[in-house]
């Protein structure tokens, strides 16, 4: 992911995403289309006519990497994962799902039903192929449709982690040995492997001539080989956090308000003055909220005189706390799962002291030096 992400809508429930990498394979998609393939299916149509198909093409073919993802997405839905949006980008798409597979069979089925969407997809298009005879562009796009299809489904089964294939590999190991760790730094390995043959394969072409092709492959190994590698970091530090507890990691300290406190009041005594990101927010003194910088931004400059923290706090029945004694791993898999950065530490409503992302990240730092 590159840069901002554009809401599509949702499908399921689940909201569909582009990030704006995405224009860039577009258009190159387009333009291939356009400029290659139906010049040399069709020749004598006029130029507006191959770029209306190599759009409409395009199209059609995001929506097949579209298919795939609901297929992951929907799979493992049903088995009680919880699918936070699909995004669109560069190098295709990708399901953002909400923590760990708890089985190896739930993640064999999970990693296979894209490739298996995408090989039915294939299977399809090529059967409306044979029943489209005579129908000239529409023959074309069918064609196009069941080759990319058949690809998609293809490439993802190479056993290279993070690809389906590697999941699939992965699951595999992990139903063998019963041990999701092992499993994932087996199929991880293997996956960084394969990266750098795509990286080492693309070199090789881009020497031998065909240079946009050998510097695209390149690329794909390259991104291959880093999600690899991070997923593998991630599984490493949840093992590091295993066994500890928030109370090692959080900041006794905290910023509390009253609610009753204007925003203006807010930003010129403690977002200013001290860097503050987030505040308890009290009342008779009692926790009511948490009110986040980000929440305060969202309001326009002129109303910040007016509006009050527990206008624009979010309320303590939907917000997110921890205690003393919950586990590190699990804060961060639920930091992980709901995209925030820092979770109040709260018992009986007196508050203690936050936990955030960056706490942990010292708490992994401090651990990892005192242990060498
Ligand atoms: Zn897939």
């Amino acid at each position: 992911m590159t840069g901002r992400v554009i809401p599509l809508g949702r499908i399921a429930g689940i909201p569909i995403r582009l990030d704006s990498s995405w224009f860039l394979i577009f258009a190159l998609v387009t333009w291939t289309l356009a400029a290659g393939y139906y010049p040399a299916e069709f020749k004598g149509w006029p130029a507006w006519e191959y770029w209306v198909m190599g759009a409409a093409t395009a199209v059609m073919f995001f929506v097949s990497v579209l298919l795939h993802e609901l297929s992951h997405s929907l799979v493992a839905r049903r088995f009680g994962t919880s699918v936070r949006s699909i995004t669109l980008f560069i190098f295709g798409g990708v399901s953002q799902l909400g923590g760990g597979t708890t089985s190896a069979t739930r993640e064999f089925l999970i990693a296979a039903a894209g490739p298996a969407a995408s090989l039915l997809l294939a299977a399809l298009f090529w059967v409306l192929e044979s029943a489209a005879v005579g129908v000239a562009p529409a023959l074309a796009l069918l064609r196009y449709l069941a080759y990319i299809n058949a690809m998609l489904g293809l490439f993802n089964l190479i056993p290279g982690f993070p690809l389906d294939g590697g999941r699939v590999f992965k699951a595999i190991v992990w139903g063998v040995t019963h041990d999701a760790h092992r499993a994932l730094r087996v199929a991880g390995t293997v996956g960084r492997v394969i990266g750098y043959l795509f990286v080492l394969f693309g070199v090789w072409q881009m020497f031998g001539g065909n240079f946009v092709n050998g510097l695209w492959i390149s690329f794909i190994g390259w991104f291959l080989e880093n999600a690899a590698m991070s997923e593998m970091q991630g599984q490493a530090i949840l093992e590091i956090l295993t066994g500890h507890k928030v109370r090692e990691a959080m900041r006794p300290d905290y910023t509390s308000v009253p609610a009753d406190r204007t925003l203006q009041q807010l930003v010129d005594g403690h977002v200013l003055v001290h860097g503050q990101r987030s505040f308890l927010v009290e009342r008779d003194g009692r926790v009511v909220g948490l009110l986040t910088l980000h929440g305060i931004t969202r309001q326009p400059r002129p109303s910040w005189p007016t509006v009050r923290a527990e206008d624009v706090m979010i309320p303590r029945t939907k917000m997110r706390t921890t205690r003393r004694d919950a586990d590190l791993r699990d804060v961060l898999e639920h930091m992980d799962r709901d995209g925030v950065n820092q979770l109040p530490v709260i018992e009986n409503s007196h508050p203690l002291g936050m936990v955030s992302r960056e706490d942990i990240i010292g708490f992994l730092r401090d651990h990892v030096v005192s242990h060498r």
